[in-house]
């Protein structure tokens, strides 16, 4: 058992760190810009996501005949590990191209491949996930947007939500009702390519807590869309979803994510007195900043355990689901400790002057309410355990 990277894993990391600290601004993790929407936001971020297209690494690992480098998963983890240690930009989506290109490689036609692949390698065309719905979301069986068959396309109506970035998208995936009358409820959907621009699509922007404004509802009322459009087998969409929701949900992200958190605290332990004692000899909160080095050091092993099932061809379902728990609670967890630490700095938000490391681990602490919801809830991943990890019986 050798738990060390190998000499090639270890050189791409150095280069996918040395782009980080080329591409983003140099106040980036310190008070820099999180998220939050603005034109300076979204400018910083398709800069960001061109440099990745431009080394290759939107698509190094497709095939060649692709338009790929047929490079490892390996590289990709990794690249998605220190995309979270420095909360690159816009890795939402960085996700979604990711999902959408393994969809078109499994899936798709010749024809989708050819029109939709090189907009995702040349980091161009965004796309967002329509597959929650006001009455699914846990349930994605139960999606009841409809796409009838009429003369030569399918007539979309009805509403999905949480649609998160579908404001800046140019394209959705979505697994819609074609066939409600199937016996089996899993041959009721499937998957549809949706280009935005096509009449009848109303996107609304909805607030969130920590003030990023990304998630969106989408309407559709007799939007057409061309039978081309329709990826893979009719009555066979759940099947797609499942596959793709496991990409969603097994990156490595939540223990660099983390790590750097911890690597800030520590800082801040030894730095600051509190009536007139370092916090570092605080026994309390040393406890606690040890405690928070043993969780992340489980999280990132259960996500390289995840990336090794991926790169071997292995099911990722109950391992992806385990890592995806695990890490936002995780996340969840370290925020919240994190608040304790800095004290009344707490209340500070990012953009205030004296605010404690930009302002960003109160922030954390808002969006990571929402962390164990996205992807699939906690109760959503213990039950997947449950049933495809220990074979426990469906209910
Ligand atoms: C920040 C954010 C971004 C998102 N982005 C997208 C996106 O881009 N595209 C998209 O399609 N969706 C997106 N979602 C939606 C997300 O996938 C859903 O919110 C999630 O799958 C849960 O579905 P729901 O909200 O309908 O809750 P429900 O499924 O209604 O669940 C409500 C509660 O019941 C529990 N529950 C449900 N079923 C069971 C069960 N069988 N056993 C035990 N407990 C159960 C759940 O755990 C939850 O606590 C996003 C969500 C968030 C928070």
């Amino acid at each position: 058992m050798d738990f060390r990277l190998t000499e090639e894993q270890e050189r791409f990391r150095q280069e996918a760190r040395d782009f980080m600290s080329r591409q983003l601004p140099s106040d980036w993790l310190h008070g820099g810009v999180p998220e939050d929407e603005t034109d300076y936001w979204w400018e910083i971020s398709q800069k960001f996501l061109r440099g990745l297209a431009q080394k290759g690494w939107l698509s190094f690992t497709w095939p060649k005949e692709c338009g790929g480098q047929e490079r490892p998963l390996w590289e990709d983890a990794l690249l998605g590990e220190e995309m979270a240690s420095w909360r690159a930009p816009a890795m939402d989506y960085w996700y979604r191209w990711k999902m959408v290109a393994a969809l078109l490689l499994n899936f798709g036609s010749e024809e989708q491949k050819r029109r939709h692949l090189p907009g995702i390698a040349k980091g161009e065309v965004y796309w967002c996930q329509g597959f929650s719905e006001p009455v699914a979301g846990s349930d994605l069986g139960g999606v009841e947007v409809r796409a009838a068959e009429k003369d030569d396309c399918y007539v979309i109506n009805g509403q999905k939500i949480w649609t998160s970035g579908a404001h800046r998208s140019h394209w959705c995936f979505a697994p819609l009702m074609t066939d409600p009358d199937a016996e089996k409820r899993s041959r009721r959907l499937s998957m549809f390519l949706i280009d935005m621009k096509t009449p009848g699509i109303t996107v609304n922007r909805l607030e969130s807590l920590e003030g990023a404004a990304h998630l969106c509802e989408t309407f559709f009322d007799d939007v057409r869309v061309p039978k081309e459009n329709l990826v893979g087998e009719r009555g066979r969409g759940w099947l797609g979803a499942m596959a793709l929701v496991n990409i969603e949900r097994s990156g490595l992200g939540a223990a660099s994510l983390t790590q750097r958190i911890l690597d800030w605290l520590v800082q801040f332990a030894k730095e600051t007195k509190r009536n007139g004692v370092p916090l570092a000899e605080d026994p309390v909160i040393r406890h606690k900043l040890a405690q928070m080095a043993i969780e992340i050091q489980i999280c990132r092993m259960l996500a390289y355990r995840t990336a090794w099932v991926q790169a071997t061809g292995q099911d990722v379902t109950s391992v992806g689901a385990m890592v995806k728990l695990f890490g936002s609670e995780l996340m969840q967890r370290v925020s919240n400790t994190g608040l304790q630490i800095i004290g009344p700095y707490a209340q500070l938000v990012p953009g205030s002057k004296w605010a404690k490391f930009g302002g960003l681990i109160t922030r954390d602490y808002m969006w990571n309410l929402s962390i164990t919801i996205a992807g699939g809830t906690s109760e959503i991943q213990r039950l997947i355990i449950a049933t495809m990890g220990l074979g426990l019986p469906r209910m």
